[in-house]
Parts: structure tokens; sequence; C-alpha cells
């Protein structure tokens, strides 16, 4: 349950409402009774400090996710959000790391899918672990790795035509 200072907008005066879940968003219209009209009434959520920091908190976690997928699309890679992380998909690879940490673990998903030291099933690998970077400097990293993947695979193309009898 949640208390919320409301403002009516039928005599301007602010009444103390107690909502359950669904909790009503900033901006929503609620009817609820108001005690200085003493009936119900149209009302909205009036703005505290409170309120004004979850927006705030709300408003630069959309703005990170934004600049993520903008990042991201420089690249034309997409990307997914899952609890405190993102899912990278570059047309060759799939990544993982959480977005909110100064340091940052970045998950690849691997080619392989055991593990050959000890038979598990591995179906990512860390690329590096702990590390301070930027989102935008991860997504750089995948960028490069990319380029290095594709380069690699030119040169095994390459050398296979260069060794074939025909
Ligand atoms: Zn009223």
């Amino acid at each position: 349950m949640r208390q919320h200072i409301c403002t009516c907008l039928l005599c301007g005066g602010q009444n103390h409402l107690s909502f359950e879940e669904p909790y009503p968003q900033f901006g929503q219209q609620l009817v609820r009774f108001c005690r200085h009209c003493g009936k119900d009434t149209p009302q909205t959520m009036t703005m505290t400090r409170k309120i004004a920091a979850e927006l705030r908190k709300k408003k630069a976690e959309e703005d990170l996710k934004q600049s993520i997928v903008s990042y991201c699309q420089k690249y034309g890679f997409t990307c997914r959000f899952l609890y405190e992380s993102v899912i990278i998909t570059t047309p060759v690879s799939s990544w993982q790391f959480p977005y909110h940490a100064p340091r940052k673990t970045l998950r690849h998903e691997s080619t392989v899918k055991i593990n050959f030291a000890t038979g598990d099933y591995a179906k990512t690998h860390e690329q590096f672990s702990n590390r301070k970077m930027t989102c935008e400097e991860v997504i750089d990293y995948i960028a490069a790795h990319d380029e290095w993947r594709q380069r690699e695979a030119e040169k095994h193309v390459a050398e296979e035509s260069k060794t074939d009898p025909a």
C-alpha cells in the first residue's frame, strides 16, 4: 500500500489517500473521496519531493537505456534490457553486461557450448570481469571484437583458397 497526497480538481483541497497495486502514475486522474467536497471527485497526485525524486530516477533510467539503444544503432546492433543487464546482438555474436554499475563484466555467448575443462554446459564465457568502463566503451569493444573475428574469418578463407589445388 502507498500513501499519496492528492489535489482535488474541483476544490483544490488536498487529501491523504491510500492506494493498492497497481499504483497510480503521476499525472493520472483518480476519482476518490475528497474530504473538503464530501464526495468522490477527480483528483491528481500532488508533486512532492519524493515523487520528484522518483520521476528523476525514472527519467535517468530511460535516458540511459535510450543512449545505449542509440549507440548500438550506430554499429547496427540490436539490444534488449533484462533486469539490470543489457543483451546486445550483433550480426555475428551475442553479449551481455550490467549497464548500471561503473565496473562491467562482459559475457560473450560461446560458439562452443561445452566447457572442455569441466565438461559443464558453457553457454557464455567472460570476456572481461569487473573492469571500469562506460557502456559506450563496452559497445566499442564488442564492435572491435566483431571486426577482429571478421578479419580472422577472411584470413582463413584466403588461406584455404591458397592451398586449394583447383
Ligand atoms: Zn474537493
